[in-house]
């Protein structure tokens, strides 16, 4: 067979809601395409539990039993959905020729897979699933969401409108990824930066079938924060600008207030001068505070920590 070994690989992270019917869904979708004769018979859906506390991987065990499409992952503890995502990547590029990663709760539309193989056959080696709606979210998720995007644009971080990590990668673009040996990941800013010819699919993002999101929106600011901070040094430049300003603002201060002086107005400026203590006070901690995230950053990188580790890999 000519190179069209599909894998799917899916992070799960207490998913046990959801992984039946999911599963389920999967293999319908694959058997389908494998009729078509548009991906070889020895393709596979990859589960990759991320250190889940409840039966998750004796989900995917029993899965795999019974059917020797389903092949499990499972991750010595919870290392967060991206690293998660990482390990099937890495893992499965070693068998597959395209790769798709998408979501447990397929919350992204499973059909557009068919676009996504086909732009693969057609010669693209990144197909990037675009959502074209967010009608079934609620308008707090949507607004963050959307919010999320145009902030990391405006912060200098290149990443695809409305693009989750519903993507497919050829095994070279794979390749390439793994050259990339940060630890703080981000992967929807890195996969652009690998190259190769592009493409996008539009779909609807439905609502989740069953249990809830995993990213409350406390994890969702983790994660803005973590790709602005990963992709651009735009914010310390902003700093900077800040600090730049602001200086020159108090020499104007400095030249009034002589003036005011000299014209024998002196007035006993007290609150002026509280305010803006407690400003530049406040502008200083957070400059500091900005700087100390990429100090972070790079602290952790020095460590060339393990992103992932496995302890079980099901697969025949
Ligand atoms: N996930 C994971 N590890 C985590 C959190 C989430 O592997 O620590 C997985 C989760 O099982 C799901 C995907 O990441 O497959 C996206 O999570 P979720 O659907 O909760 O996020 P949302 O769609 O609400 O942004
Ligand atoms: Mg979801």
């Amino acid at each position: 067979m000519e190179n069209n070994c599909l894998y799917i690989c899916v992070p799960c992270y207490k998913e046990e809601e959801v992984l039946p019917e999911t599963a389920k869904r999967l293999k319908a979708k694959v058997a389908s395409l494998m009729d078509a004769g548009k991906i070889a018979l020895d393709s596979k859906v990859v589960f990759i539990n991320d250190g889940s506390t409840d039966r998750t991987w004796e989900i995917i065990c029993r899965l795999h039993e019974e059917d020797k499409l389903f092949c499990g992952i499972n991750l010595s503890r919870n290392r967060g959905h991206q690293n998660a995502l990482l390990a099937g990547l890495m893992t499965a590029k070693e068998y597959a020729d395209m790769i798709i990663s998408m979501d447990a709760d397929l919350q992204d539309d499973i059909d557009a897979v068919d676009a996504m193989v086909d732009r693969y056959l057609e010669g693209y080696d990144v197909v990037y699933g675009v959502r074209s709606s967010r009608e079934t979210d609620t308008f707090f998720k949507r607004f963050t969401a959307e919010a999320f995007y145009k902030f990391m644009k405006m912060m200098g971080a290149d990443v695809v409108f409305n693009h989750a990590d519903y993507r497919l990668m050829s095994k070279r673009a794979l390749e390439g990824l793994s050259e990339f040996t940060e630890v703080n990941l981000f992967l929807r800013g890195l996969v652009p930066q690998v190259g190769f010819k592009s493409t996008s699919v539009t779909y609807e993002r439905h609502e989740r079938f069953a249990g809830e999101s995993k990213y409350p929106l406390k994890k969702m600011l983790a994660f803005a924060l973590e790709g602005i901070t990963s992709f651009s040094v735009k914010p310390i430049r902003l700093v900077t600008m800040l600090g730049l300003t602001i200086a020159a603002i108090s020499v104007l201060f400095l030249i009034w207030s002589i003036v005011v002086k000299v014209t024998g107005n002196s007035v006993d400026g007290w609150s002026s001068l509280m305010a803006s203590i407690w400003l530049m006070g406040g502008l200083q901690i957070f400059c500091i505070g900005m700087i100390g995230e990429y100090v972070g950053k790079i602290y952790m990188e020095t460590k060339q920590r393990p992103r992932y580790i496995i302890e079980q890999f099901l697969h025949d």
